[in-house]
């Protein structure tokens, strides 16, 4: 992908705007970009450098990132809404042409890290609510205030705030002048350029552990103690990525979201608006409470990974009303003329509540309330689903703390090899 149209090659120390921003190390990556710490030498801060491919397809879809990231930023002054913030944007000229560039304030790990880190046993109860929150603010923010649709909620799109200053980090300010030479060492290549490379390298193996080791700590992902405090919410996470997002009144795309958060709708082609992002929510949700993604839909012999997926949706919520099953362009495709699925006849249901006590281990209370906050956020008609706003009414939210929080357990054994799939059966047409 490092190729004319594709990936801009970094190196640590390369500049960017004339200049401006001096390139750290690489934060991360995505089919359309790289993104990269930098310095900016003229707030002295670090930002998240968004290094777009240059190819024609990339660049526009940089623009329309970046129309979305000003809008939202022009509506948040101070900044307080759980959304990313676009800093900066310019353009790159390098060997595989001109590269979109954006400049977003700097974050920590997305929350699929941080469910990794937690070895997929899930996070503790008032954490999730917690972030829940936030996810909450930031989607009645782009939902009521501005009226996009993010297409894409999901743990990986969703950032923690980064809570160690890298200035202010004692290891790091000790490795970051190394980091921060130009590339070539100030002599200008030759031997120096060698032990500055070598010097270079051993500093980012340094800087990586010392990442690795603070997250597993779980140091990352802490508030800071001077962080503002906004109706009474410790600011934990950004939304970010938005990439595919759009206003409500101008879709451009039929098939949206990342396959195990799409809203039923959108299989079925009837149609979509702000509450596909509250499915893809609870989704999240489900999975930030136990480790495990809520729907791993699989194609398999006779059947489509999308009938795989309406099949796990009635196992869990029960059967989808007649009238959602026939309304969409595809229904016909999945469903008979009484909405049943037309290959995967016998469904094993198992309600929210019930699985989570079951297979995860919940207290009955906390089992009860978390899908009593879920389910009706999962309903199969649209526009019967809450809003961000109203789910931030929501009782559960309102807890200060739950009186025996959820245990901690060993993941279990029936949690490795019961996959939800396994106990219906399924018939070839
Ligand atoms: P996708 O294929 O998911 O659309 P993309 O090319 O649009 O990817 P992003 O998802 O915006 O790129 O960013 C890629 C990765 O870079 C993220 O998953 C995250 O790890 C990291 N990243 C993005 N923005 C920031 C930020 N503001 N601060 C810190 N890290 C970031
Ligand atoms: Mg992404
Ligand atoms: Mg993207």
């Amino acid at each position: 992908s490092y190729r004319k149209g594709g990936y801009h090659a970094v190196r640590v120390g390369d500049q960017f705007a004339g200049g401006r921003y001096i390139a750290q190390r690489k934060l991360g990556w995505g089919q359309f970009s790289t993104v990269w710490l930098a310095y900016d030498t003229q707030t002295k801060t670090y930002v998240a450098l968004k290094i777009q491919k240059s190819a024609p397809q990339f660049a526009q879809a940089a623009l329309h990132e970046i129309e979305v990231l000003l809008a939202i930023a022009d509506r948040d002054p101070s900044n307080s809404k759980c959304v990313v913030q676009l800093i900066d944007n310019f353009k790159h000229t390098g060997p595989n042409g001109q590269h979109p560039c954006m400049v977003l304030e700097f974050l920590g790990d997305s929350l699929l890290r941080l469910i990794k880190y937690n070895r997929y046993k899930g996070l503790p109860m008032n954490k999730v609510r917690e972030i829940c929150k936030c996810i909450l603010i930031g989607l009645d923010y782009l939902h009521r205030e501005l009226g996009i649709i993010h297409t894409d909620l999901k743990p990986e799109n969703i950032l923690l705030f980064n809570t160690i200053d890298p200035a202010k980090d004692p290891v790091r300010s000790e490795l970051a002048p190394i980091l921060e030479r130009p590339e070539g060492g100030l002599n200008g290549g030759g031997v120096t350029s060698l032990i500055e490379k070598k010097m270079k390298r051993r500093a980012r193996r340094a800087v990586a552990k010392i990442s690795e080791r603070r997250i597993s700590m779980g140091v990352i992902g802490e508030p800071p103690k001077s962080d503002r405090n906004i109706g009474g919410i410790d600011v934990r996470c950004k939304i970010v990525d938005f990439g595919s997002a759009c206003w409500a009144d101008k879709q451009f795309a039929e098939e949206i979201q990342t396959r195990q958060y799409r809203a039923p709708e959108v299989i079925l082609q009837a149609g979509y608006s702000f509450s596909v992002d509250m499915w893809s929510f609870a989704c999240t949700a489900f999975e930030l409470a136990t480790g495990d993604m809520m729907f791993t839909p699989q194609s398999g012999q006779g059947f489509s990974e999308d009938e795989d997926h309406l099949a796990l949706m009635m196992e869990l919520l029960g059967k989808m009303p007649r009238k959602g099953a026939v309304t969409g362009a595809r229904s016909k495709d999945f469903f008979d003329r009484h909405g049943d699925l037309k290959r995967i006849r016998r469904l094993k249901f198992w309600p929210v509540d019930k699985l989570l006590i079951e297979r995860y281990k919940f207290s009955e209370t906390d089992a009860r309330e978390f899908a009593e906050f879920l389910v009706p956020i999962l309903d199969f008609s649209p526009e019967k689903r809450p809003t961000a706003q109203q789910c931030l009414q929501h009782p559960w939210l309102q807890h200060k703390n739950s009186s025996q929080d959820k245990q901690i357990n060993e993941p279990s054994l029936e949690k490795v090899d019961v996959g939800m799939s396994n106990l219906k059966i399924k018939v070839g047409k």
